[in-house]
């Protein structure tokens, strides 16, 4: 059974900023200059540094757990972008903004988003073996992984940022 995903704002092309947006632009922007400043003030990491920080968030989730979602950011922008499968929206936790590909705004939020389908057929036997998982998990338990998931392709990302940057 897949998730269920949820839609808003479509047709995404007439999508109109409501004061909500402007609100959570604002506090994404002043999130993004408090991390700035942290970062600025803080020690540089040493190589080692760099490399316990990857492998404690491990391998990139595989293709065929990510969902294809269409997103219109703050900007205007209109872009596409992947999420954990088992997430029914894409802007949930800290995924709920990012740079625009198109104008580098940076942090901007996700104000209405479509899905567009799976980023790939699952293999086989992975398949299988998810399947009967599901069976046995409490629907919670898979959210809350989900959400994990999705925060670490976050991070892991955000880490690369950071690494062009340093
Ligand atoms: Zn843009």
């Amino acid at each position: 059974m897949e998730a269920e995903y949820l839609r808003h704002g479509v047709p995404l092309a007439d999508y109109q900023l409501t004061k909500a947006d402007h609100r959570r632009q604002r506090e994404a922007v002043q999130v993004h200059e408090w991390v700035q400043r942290q970062l600025a003030e803080a020690p540089p990491w040493s190589d080692e540094r760099w490399e316990e920080m990857r492998q404690l968030l491990g391998s990139p989730t595989p293709p065929w757990e990510l969902q294809r979602w269409q997103l219109r950011l703050y900007c205007g922008h209109v872009i596409e972008a992947t999420r954990n499968r088992n997430s029914p929206r894409p802007d949930g936790g800290v995924c709920d903004k990012k740079r625009c590909p198109d104008c580098g705004l940076d942090p901007a939020v996700i104000v209405a988003f479509e899905p567009l389908g799976p980023a790939a057929e699952p293999p086989a036997e992975s398949h299988s073996l998810r399947s009967s998982r599901s069976t046995r998990q409490p629907p919670a338990d898979r959210r809350s992984k989900a959400e994990l998931v999705a925060e670490n392709n976050a991070l892991r990302a955000e880490l690369e940022v950071l690494r062009d940057q340093a």
